[in-house]
């Protein structure tokens, strides 16, 4: 098979692509005696891949491939194991979490107690005056059955002030001298579209400020991280994902600072997954006089959709329902920001090109913002817009045939069934089966992504498929079976839909001859796993453009 003519007849029949004049067809390596699920309709399974340049050159049976080996080419024998296109995140916060992975107290722990002595050894180590910063406290995770309060705080760090950020990133807890600071005191009102919250028993600040009144904080918190510090926040979370077997993630709420720390990462060869990177609408009106829009950018590094904000979050209790939350009779959730202004920031948006992203959560949330993109198709029909609706949690029928009608795209929470199973009874039994509905979305012929929202969720892939196959979080508690879906849906969810959700579907999500050599190999075959056990299943590798960014 070394004849020019024969080697191209071959190629003609096993699934192979070039990109470049047949004297240079040659691949770099040979992945063989694998099992390979393609995500490829037209090419299921394969045994083996040839790979060019970063994108797979060959996919097919191990004889045909190898048989492409010319001297010197690399060869790897998977041994039989199971391999799957990389996965894609369509809806996470890397870049910011690396940031907050670099500077931050990590709160994610399961005492009051434990959280202030992480705060007090932090304290101990800045300078007097500084701010001791903390993320990912969850009120509904620690085993003192109440919430961190201003006395907690002012307990264990009185001399510095002090912010955490909730894991849902929608409410924050800081001491009394954070608050001084922020000019909050007991009779500032509550800014529109955000919440002082007040000791019902004494009137007195407890601690906790929901909402836009983080913007308070915001103004006097430093904000002195350099480029470099941006760039290694990328550089920390990048080996952090590739460890999962992710391969391309959105910063769903992005701005200039992340776009230039992915293109700084990716120059530095730091970048380990391939980043779509959104636009805060706070940034829209620069990016549009700059020339810029969706898609601008290369395989690594590309610019997102706009992002925009309809509502509060699921994992705290915010977003906006038509009927309130159990045992709380009158709590709705929230609206951040209203119709007028969603249409406003979406009609320039939409007017210069780009793909829009709206944050909303609660079936009011969804229903406003469906009417806002219906209202921006019908004064101005775009081709293909793929609206995106981040979240998109709690649904119902007529919203999923308007999502349709569309061609809009959610992107539901993958991991929040599994990991965040305390926090469903808020929403209750019945209401579960109409929330993260991708049975209801895959029915519909609607594509729905996987989605983490790192950090308030869990980013791990394989907790993803369990969540959504088995819909039971971890103590055994089933959420809204209704909504099941099959390992081999979750993969699909996982991979070429995600691809489809940033308009990148001929470029990755599958394992296909022409398309990016993105994938991971897994110790064991999650279509032949107990479904609850999909979780433990190890990344053994994980590879984007031919290169590997993980190995165990
Ligand atoms: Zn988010």
């Amino acid at each position: 098979m070394t004849d020019r003519s024969t080697r191209r007849e071959f190629l003609g029949t096993l699934a192979a692509f070039s990109l470049f004049p047949l004297e240079q067809e040659k691949p770099d390596l040979i992945l063989h005696n694998g099992h390979i699920v393609t995500m490829n309709s037209a090419e299921p399974a394969a045994e083996a891949v040839a790979i060019s340049r970063g994108r797979f050159f060959a996919v097919g049976k191990n004889a045909d491939v190898l048989n492409l080996a010319a001297p010197g080419i690399r060869k790897m024998d998977l041994g039989g194991k199971t391999v799957l296109p990389g996965f894609i995140d369509a809806h996470s916060h890397p870049a910011a979490a690396g940031l907050s992975h670099l500077r931050m107290v990590d709160c994610d722990l399961r005492s009051i107690s434990a959280i202030q002595a992480a705060l007090r050894e932090r304290a101990a180590k800045t300078p007097a005056g500084d701010w001791v910063l903390g993320f990912k406290y969850d009120d509904t995770k620690t085993e003192d059955g109440r919430s961190l309060n201003i006395a907690d705080l002012n307990a264990a760090v009185p001399d510095h002030p002090v912010h955490i950020e909730h894991r849902g990133g929608h409410t924050v807890y800081a001491n009394s001298l954070a608050f001084q600071k922020a000019g909050i005191h007991e009779k500032t009102p509550d800014p529109p579209g955000g919440k002082i919250d007040h000791d019902p028993a004494t009137g007195k600040l407890s601690g906790r400020v929901a909402e836009s009144a983080q913007a308070f904080f915001e103004k006097v918190l430093p904000q002195d991280f350099t480029r470099d510090d941006h760039r290694e926040g990328v550089k920390l979370i990048s080996k952090m994902l590739a460890k999962t077997g992710i391969t391309s993630a959105t910063e769903a709420q992005g701005n200039p600072d992340d776009l230039r720390a992915y293109q700084d990462a990716r120059d530095s060869g730091d970048l380990l997954y391939r980043a779509y990177c959104f636009i805060n609408y706070r940034f829209i009106d620069s990016m549009i006089e700059a020339g810029v829009r969706t898609s601008l950018g290369d395989e690594w590094v590309r610019v997102g959709a706009m992002k925009l904000v309809c509502d509060g979050s699921i994992s705290e209790r915010t977003a906006r329902l038509s009927t309130p939350y159990e045992g709380r009779p009158n709590d709705f959730g929230i609206l951040v920001m209203t119709e007028e202004e969603l249409y406003t920031y979406g009609r320039k948006a939409h007017l210069a090109g780009w793909q829009i992203g709206t944050h909303a959560n609660g079936d009011v949330g969804i229903d406003t913002t469906l009417r806002v993109y219906e209202r921006l198709q019908r004064e101005n029909p775009r081709n293909n817009p793929r609206f995106r609706l981040e979240h998109c949690t709690v649904i119902n029928d007529n919203l999923i045939a308007r999502i349709k009608a569309l061609g809009a795209i959610p992107t539901p929470f993958s991991t929040y069934v599994y990991y965040h199973g305390e926090k469903m009874r808020y929403y209750g039994a019945e209401r579960l089966n109409h929330m993260f509905a991708l049975r209801s979305f895959l029915d519909a012929g609607i594509r729905a992504t996987q989605a983490s929202d790192y950090p308030p969720g869990e980013f791990i892939p394989m907790m993803a498929l369990q969540s959504e196959v088995t819909r039971t979080d971890t103590k055994g508690n089933v959420w809204g079976p209704k909504q099941k879906i099959t390992v081999e849906e979750a993969i699909r969810v996982g991979t070429i839909n995600g691809a489809h959700a940033s308009y990148e579907e001929n470029l990755k999500g599958s394992i296909e001859a022409g398309k990016l050599a993105d994938l991971v190999v897994l110790g064991r075959d999650p279509l032949k796993e107990n479904p609850s056990t999909l979780v433990t299943i190890p990344v053994e590798r994980t590879m984007a453009g031919g290169r590997w960014t993980f190995e165990s």
